[in-house]
């Protein structure tokens, strides 16, 4: 599938309707989600690959997984409204995922490749530690995630400790809309980057 019409694609996929500051709810935008996932087709392959996507909200990163070709696609959701909106939106555009209903740090099923956008800790301090822990122990191959740039350190040292390896930290233009309530300017750019690690040599 070309970029174009997956950006298409998932930009059907619709936003939170009620989303929640506590859960940092925010849906990657369409462009974000097909710059992460063709960094991880054109690194990985994700044809035939297991996909594991944490946090999967309304699922924009597991069902454009699922268009790339991978399967099979799970995505772990906590928000039981998030998770039947991915679940429907999945059916409908034709993306094979299994949405669960699930804290992420309860998930043991492993996968080539993990998939995130975390909650970024900007609500609740250390609130993606969680998802890296987990992103850490399920990926046997690869973990591409999205990250705030003051979180370089952590991520890093965290990679380190697990003996994974960083493949690219890369700047992405990213530009909060005013999604969540106390937002009060549009579109406010702040600093992302998009990660690429190797986690293929971790045992
Ligand atoms: N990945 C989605 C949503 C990003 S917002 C996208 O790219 O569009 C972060 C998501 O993580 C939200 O849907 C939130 O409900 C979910 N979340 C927060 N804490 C969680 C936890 N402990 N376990 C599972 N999901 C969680």
């Amino acid at each position: 599938m070309r970029r174009s019409e997956l950006v298409r694609a998932l930009a059907r996929v619709p936003e939170f309707p009620h989303p929640s500051a506590a859960l940092e709810q925010l849906a990657t935008s369409p462009e974000a989600a097909a710059e992460l996932l063709g960094t991880a087709d054109r690194t990985d392959g994700l044809a035939g690959r297991s996909v594991l996507d944490l946090g999967t909200g309304t699922g924009r990163l597991a069902i454009g997984a699922a268009l790339l070709g991978a399967g099979p696609v799970r995505a772990v959701e906590v928000d039981p409204e998030a998770a039947a909106l991915a679940r429907a939106w999945a059916e409908r555009l034709g993306a094979s995922v299994e949405v669960v209903t699930a804290d992420v740090q309860d998930e043991s099923r492993r996968a080539d490749v993990v998939v995130m956008n975390p909650p970024f800790g900007a609500q609740r301090r250390h609130a993606d530690r969680p998802f890296w822990d987990a992103a850490f122990r399920l990926a046997q191959r690869s973990v591409y995630a999205f990250a705030l740039e003051e979180s370089r350190t952590f991520i890093a040292r965290r990679a380190v400790a697990r003996g994974a390896h960083i493949t690219e930290t890369r700047p992405v233009p990213w530009r909060l809309g005013r999604t969540l309530p106390h937002h009060t300017r549009d579109r406010v750019p702040i600093a992302v980057d998009l990660w690429a690690i190797s986690t293929d040599d971790v045992r």
